[in-house]
């Protein structure tokens, strides 16, 4: 049964690290059956003594998908519903009562398009999870290391917050995972404002942590059943991955799944953010994993973005070198409807829609990669100067 909006507590954020946490479990799942997904998710949970260890009886439970933009889940940019199907049944039967928000992009205008376009309408209605619009409130401002963050309200009502991150890169900050996905509990343009703040991706991973630290999530379970290569975290490809990661501690699923890619786990941004502040386990070793041999489940061949050699150069050095070595989003003409999504989501109004084709100021642009993210049609390319092409 839902408990009254007066119980409303925020978690406790995290303010250090916490060893005790620093385990992740990753079970084998071949597809998005739902019974195979429930199994996988009911044997990764197991080690941590189940779900009941996180939800008791009478729990209000948030699940945070990633629903980035309104995508179909073939496509891989989202979690996968039949994710958060076996998720919210499993909370049901502990007891608990399922919400499931986030925030995506561009549904300031209205979600319902976005939660039925990526399944998660339909998960509703199988397991009588109620869907919440984080836009529709937010609660008072929470001030952390001088930035002021207005979390959705449904994080603050709820007493269990369970993040279901999908296993991607990302052009700007090469890797989206379970920190990352908190993001989302920022409802509106303040999304927008934060990367206009802090166009750097170390700058920006302050913010992430900032988010992280403010909503921590009870525990988080990854859809890396399929997942992105490429350039994500909308634009790359489909990948068939085969695994579900859990653990109570986002910032180690971060360096585990991180790793899986193919990435040194300390070149991360989100990763490095967390070493600096003592949140999470940041350090491989320190992470006690199920299976233990890592590398037999690392994927040789994933593909990283194209431009994640010019985003790991120092910044000194790249301040120094920056004119000879840039990469710039570019509206691809064969792939551009001329919809305008992108230039109405730009934080600093960089772009124009001039012959039905979007033109950007790159004086003015902060590389973001915001307009790539939120295209529906994956018409962003990157174009790189002839220097950063040699990289
Ligand atoms: S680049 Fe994408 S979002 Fe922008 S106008 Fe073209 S199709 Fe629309
Ligand atoms: S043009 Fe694209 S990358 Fe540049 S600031 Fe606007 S949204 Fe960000």
């Amino acid at each position: 049964m839902e408990k009254s909006s007066g119980q409303t507590s925020l978690q406790m954020p995290a303010s250090e690290a916490d060893e005790t946490n620093a385990r992740v479990v990753i079970e084998r799942c071949g597809s998005y059956n739902i019974a195979e997904v429930s199994a996988a998710i009911q044997k990764s949970l197991s080690p941590f003594g189940g779900i009941e260890a996180f939800v008791r009886p009478g729990d209000r439970v948030l699940l945070k998908p990633n629903l980035l933009a309104a995508h179909p889940p073939e496509k891989n940019v989202t979690t996968h519903p039949v994710v958060v199907e076996a998720v919210a049944a499993l909370v049901r039967e502990a007891g608990g009562y399922v919400r499931i928000g986030d925030s995506p992009a561009g549904s300031i205008k209205g979600i319902k398009r976005f939660w039925r376009i990526a399944g998660l309408s339909e998960v509703a209605e199988k397991t009588g999870a109620e869907l919440v619009p984080f836009e529709t409130g937010a609660m008072p401002a929470k001030i952390l290391n001088g930035r002021r963050y207005y979390i959705s309200k449904w994080v603050a009502e709820a007493d269990v917050v369970i993040n279901l991150p999908k296993f991607k890169t990302h052009n700007l900050m090469l890797f989206t995972g379970g920190v990352k996905n908190m993001f989302g509990t920022l409802p509106g343009l303040q999304k927008t404002d934060f990367h206009k703040l802090a166009p750097h991706p170390d700058d920006f991973a302050e913010i992430l942590l900032d988010v992280y630290k403010l909503t921590k999530p009870a525990l988080s379970i990854m859809d890396a059943v399929y997942g992105m290569e490429g350039n994500g975290p909308a634009a790359g490809a489909s990948r068939e991955v085969g695994l579900i990661l859990t653990s109570p501690d986002a910032v180690a699923l971060d360096v585990v799944a991180s790793f899986l890619m193919g990435y040194d786990p300390e070149t991360i941004p989100t990763i490095q953010a967390a070493s600096r502040r003592g949140i999470g386990v940041s350090e491989l070793k320190r992470i006690e994993t199920s299976p233990s041999d890592l590398e037999r489940l690392r994927i040789p061949d994933f593909r990283l973005p194209s431009n994640r050699k010019i985003r790991m150069i120092p910044r000194p050095v790249l301040n120094a070198i920056g004119k000879a070595v840039w990469i710039r989003p570019v509206a691809d003409p064969k792939k551009c409807i001329g919809c305008a999504i992108c230039i109405n989501y730009c934080p600093v109004e960089a772009m124009a829609l001039i012959n039905m084709l979007p033109v950007i100021d790159y004086k003015t642009c902060i590389n973001c990669l915001c307009c790539d993210e939120i295209c529906p049609e994956n018409a962003m390319i990157q174009k790189k100067s002839l220097l950063a092409k040699l990289l």
